[in-house]
């Protein structure tokens, strides 16, 4: 009984102390040689940065939302495609070491944006809320811990100032209006989420087609709040 005890304690040990040092690069798989950190050398030299925050004019971020809506500023630090190693972080945030994982990358984009014009007079980060059902299975918000993550670095507070419309709050407006109001997205601004801000920021893992953070936005000017809205994201697919 003692050894059952004492195994129990040592896997319990051993996982927990997994957790906060990965032994694993969660790109490759190879064993790590320093304790604390998620890529091995090689990978970490690989990684497919966009260099944005080189960039003068427009990037292929800022495109995505041409002809759409007003989007300040859209800043991604990787470029996702199929196959290459910014699948498998995406992967590993979600689905494996989300919580360091996605702290880490969160400081990555925050030590890249901090120094850019484009996001100086910044207010608050926005993380793009998810299902409260998949954040019970998994236990957390990625969204959440990569704008944690950002908050470090820039000294910008999180806010969560959106939510998820449930279907049955859809169902059950009363005014035509508001029930025109709620086909048009997914998202809804809390009450008083944004005030006295001028700019914010909406943080997400990944920018594809870019509806989920257009609907994002959109959640913001529909309550007529003033503040300009800017983006940014772990990875850009093109
Ligand atoms: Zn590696």
């Amino acid at each position: 009984m003692k050894n059952k005890i004492t195994k129990v304690i040592k896997d319990y040990t051993e996982g927990f102390l997994s957790l906060i040092y990965p032994q694993f690069c969660v790109i490759c798989g190879n064993e790590l040689n320093q304790q604390n950190d998620h890529f091995c050398f090689m990978c970490e030299q690989d990684l497919h940065y966009t260099y944005f925050e080189k960039y003068k004019d427009y990037t292929l971020a800022d495109e995505v939302f041409w002809g759409r809506l007003n989007i300040e500023s859209v800043y991604a630090l990787l470029y996702y495609e199929n196959g290459n190693s910014t699948k498998n972080i995406l992967h590993q945030i979600k689905y494996k070491e989300g919580r360091s994982l996605g702290v880490l990358m969160g400081e990555m984009m925050g030590k890249k944006m901090k120094n850019m014009e484009e996001f100086k007079d910044i207010d608050a980060l926005i993380p793009i809320p998810i299902h409260s059902k998949k954040s019970f299975i998994r236990g957390y918000n990625q969204s959440l811990l990569i704008a944690e993550g950002m908050s470090e670095v820039m000294e910008i507070p999180v806010l969560d100032a959106l939510y998820r419309k449930t279907h049955d709050e859809s169902q059950t407006k009363k005014s035509k209006e508001e029930r025109l109001e709620n086909v048009k997205g997914k998202f809804a601004l809390k009450e008083g989420g944004l005030k006295n801000c001028n700019h914010v920021l909406i943080v997400d893992d990944v920018l594809t087609t870019g509806s989920t953070l257009e609907y994002a936005a959109r959640a913001i000017y529909e309550k007529k709040v003033k503040a300009k809205v800017s983006l940014g994201t772990i990875a850009l697919a093109h």
